[in-house]
């Protein structure tokens, strides 16, 4: 039996990418230099996957940036405003994925946006009448001649024709289905190249068939394969799916002159049961995503093999797999200098995969699989009782009541009443919550853990901090200011730390976008809120202003998401554990005298399921309710804010309404300021921020670009239902740009005011 990967982590083990991109950025180094290190990190990970004994190696599942960005560059799917910028090829790049403001020009970023249900993000490709596609981009093919040279034959990776059509955004009158013929005649001329370089397998991503699928969507998908596949020459083509079943599209794929089609039966609630009512063609390979991409806890061998034994009924040619791309989890737990050995032995990272996966090789071709030491080890492990449980915690959330979710009185006489309490004026301005996390910021948080700075001394100097961040915004003009969460090293993380039943990582980096990586916390146990988090911040911080200062906490539904989940009890079970722990510290807050709180859910949309039919019961129906339980307890003149990182809630916008909270602030800039008009159709009823400028680009926005948005947010919100801030929070950026773009918002909300009054 072979084996394979989707895709391997490309930040590198240690986020050299990250670090040498940012250099890039800052002109500390050449782009030779910058290449030399992204070199280095595919030759490691060629390196690591052959040593690991995995049989067909991934390559193209490098980027400097974004997958899809590479893809929209190999097809010539760039917008001209980027080319036209006279800058090289890299360059050309790095403006479309973070905006360009020099001498060549001033351009904002293309879209940006999750990548299925993910914590990653993809660059929105721009397609508009104008767009030729055909193949012009050479990495594919150079990346696989870099591996040739090194004796591997390696599987080109490549974003699939129907998935690149369907993520881009069509600015003309021209849709996915104009561009058809040139999109499978650029696949074409890619699968004549691989035939000529000697490739023997090609690997199209086409995540997209997981989603709902039309029978028009189906006939696309089958227009362009049936061109791509009809001269395919000996290069064997593999249709790779993940993060779902294709319960819409099987029975077509199958007939398809694909030579392997790649299932995803982790996350694939139907996939198993599709193979066996329609069986698999004996005339493909089956890939059989059956290690856990996403999520960093071993697998459960027996159940795999459960799975394998069925799928040996309908395949003689299996090649196990990984439910999807390795990018998911962190690299390597030999990174992990501090966790027990009683936590380690329960997790695999994307290097402890790879041997999984030759462990799980090396059973099922043993004669006989149950007594070999690995699977011994394997359900040994699976059957040791885990420590960690609460069960005071586990009773409070069974005996949560209806009445526990709604918080009294209605919104419209809330809203009447924190008018008359806050007084703010028309269009308050506000911001997200953190601000410019600089090299002093992260240099002191080093020493504190490094033990070189006490924990007085890091008080002292975060306070300070916090001093200069009001004195900062009231010099600005905010109407509504933040302590700045400097003593945040991530909104998720520093919860984690302040609850019992999480445990952490040192290194354990996934890539969240671009140079940008996260570190999800683990839940191990349940969870419970060991001591006041923020409280102690807030209230210096209100101490210094009159202005309202904003408590500032992230959401159980986002610290969820945000985090590694347990496999042994329900999303829903852990959801709620946490709601119950933030609601603690909502309440503590309103007693210490803060008035607004801000509970973020930016990732509430991220774990949305893919398929519509999904999105109640598996999601909403207790994703809302953790929400709700979190500020159902507060008083009336209490105002409670949220915020998420995306516009895209027309689909769920009666549920976010729903939430029930004062005010919630999104991100709009980068997304035209469509979602105006759905939050109009809707009636929408929470006061709302639409973010008024892109924080994820280092440009500053005028203040006559801010009134434009400002006027067209006025002409669909009702002007007292409106405020004004930027998009997301500042942390990423630094003050150079910060201050300037802050003083533009304030100015351009009091010119808009004043002309409303
Ligand atoms: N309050 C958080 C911040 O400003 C929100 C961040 C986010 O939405 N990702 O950093
Ligand atoms: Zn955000």
């Amino acid at each position: 039996m072979e084996t394979t990967v989707i895709g391997y982590p490309r930040i590198g083990n240690l986020r050299e990418l990250k670090f040498a991109s940012e250099k890039y950025f800052r002109n500390e180094i050449s782009a030779a230099e910058l290449e030399k290190t992204a070199r280095e990190i595919r030759a490691y990970n060629l390196e690591l996957q052959k040593k690991s004994g995995l049989d067909i190696i991934p390559s193209n599942d490098f980027s400097y940036y974004d997958g899809v960005l590479d893809t929209a560059f190999m097809l010539n799917a760039v917008p001209a405003r980027y080319t036209e910028l006279g800058l090289s090829e890299l360059d050309i790049y790095f403006a479309a994925a973070r905006g360009y403001q020099g001498t060549k020009g001033d351009v904002k970023a293309l879209a940006m946006k999750k990548w299925f249900n993910t914590n990653y993000h993809y660059m929105v490709p721009e397609v508009d009448d104008e767009t030729e596609i055909r193949l012009v981009g050479k990495k594919p093919t150079d990346l696989f001649r870099e591996a040739l040279e090194k004796g591997i034959r390696t599987k080109p990776v490549i974003i699939g024709a129907y998935t690149f059509l369907k993520l881009a955004r069509y600015k003309g009158e021209k849709t996915a289905a104009d561009f058809i013929d040139q999109t499978a005649a650029a696949y074409s001329e890619l699968l004549d190249r691989f035939n000529g370089l000697g490739a023997d397998w090609i690997q199209f991503d086409e995540p997209s068939l997981v989603m709902d699928m039309t029978s028009d969507d189906v006939k696309i998908f089958e227009s362009l394969y049936e061109e791509i596949l009809s001269s395919k020459g000996s290069v064997r083509v593999l249709l790779q799916t993940y993060f779902g079943d294709v319960r819409d599209c099987y029975k077509e794929i199958c007939k398809l002159g694909f030579d392997g089609i790649g299932l995803d039966f982790v996350e694939g609630k139907k996939t198993l049961e599709l193979v066996k009512e329609n069986g698999f063609p004996d005339d493909k390979t089956l890939f059989a995503g059956v290690v856990n991409g996403k999520n960093i806890w071993r697998n459960n061998y027996a159940s795999t093999l459960l799975i394998l034994d069925e799928l040996k009924k309908h395949s003689s040619q299996i090649v196990l797999n990984t439910s999807c791309s390795l990018l998911h989890v962190p690299c390597s737990l030999a990174n992990e200098t501090l966790l027990s050995e009683s936590c380690r032995k329960h997790f695999a990272f994307a290097e402890e995969k790879l041997s999984e996966i030759e462990e799980l090789r090396q059973i099922l071709e043993a004669e006989y699989p149950l007594v070999t030491e690995a699977y011994r080890r394997n359900s040994a492990l699976h059957s040791e009782p885990r420590s960690g449980r609460n069960d005071s915690v586990r009773e409070k959330v069974s005996s949560l009541t209806e009445k526990d979710f709604v918080r009294l009185p209605e919104f419209a006489e809330r809203e009447k009443i924190q008018k008359a309490r806050f007084n703010l004026p028309l269009f308050p301005t506000t911001t997200i919550g953190s601000f410019p996390q600089t090299a002093e910021v992260k240099a002191a948080r080093k020493a504190l853990r490094t033990g070189e700075m006490s924990s007085d001394d890091y008080e002292k100097f975060i306070k300070e901090k916090i001093a200069e961040c009001v004195t900062q915004q009231e010099g600005i003009g905010l109407d509504v200011l933040v302590h700045g969460e400097f003593e945040r090293n991530d909104m998720v993380e520093y919860f984690g730390e302040c609850l019992d039943g999480y445990i952490f990582t040192e290194k354990a980096w996934v890539q969240s976008y671009g140079t940008r990586c996260v570190k999800p916390p683990v839940i191990w146990g349940d969870i419970s809120r060991a001591r006041p988090m923020t409280v102690k911040w807030s209230v210096y911080a209100q101490s210094l202003t009159n202005k309202p200062m904003k408590g500032m906490l992230t959401g159980p539904v986002t610290i969820l998401n945000w985090s590694f989940p347990r496999e042994d009890i329900s999303l829903k079970e852990s959801a709620l554990q946490i709601a119950l722990a933030i609601r603690e510290e909502v309440l503590d807050l309103e007693a210490n005298g803060i008035g607004i709180i801000q509970v973020d859910e930016a990732a509430l949309r991220e774990k949305l399921p893919l398929r519509r039919s999904d999105w109640r019961e598996d999601y909403l129906d207790w994703a809302i309710p953790a929400f709700r339980y979190v500020h159902s307890g507060v008083k009336a003149e209490t105002q409670i804010h949220t915020h998420m990182c995306y516009s895209e809630f027309a689909d769920i916008i009666r549920d976010i309404d729903n939430m029930d909270a004062d005010v919630i602030t999104f991100e709009a800039s980068r997304s035209d300021l469509t979602i105006l008009d759905v939050l109009k159709e809707n009636n929408f009823r929470t006061e709302v921020g639409p973010g008024v400028y892109d924080i994820h680009s280092p440009r500053i926005p005028s203040k006559e670009e801010i009134i434009a948005a400002i006027r067209k947010m006025k002409e669909r919100i009702p002007a007292e239902k409106l405020w004004i801030n930027p998009d997301c929070g500042l942390k990423t950026r630094g003050n150079a740009e910060t201050v300037p773009s802050l003083i533009n918002l304030v100015n351009a909300a009091k010119e808009v005011r004043n002309e409303n009054c």
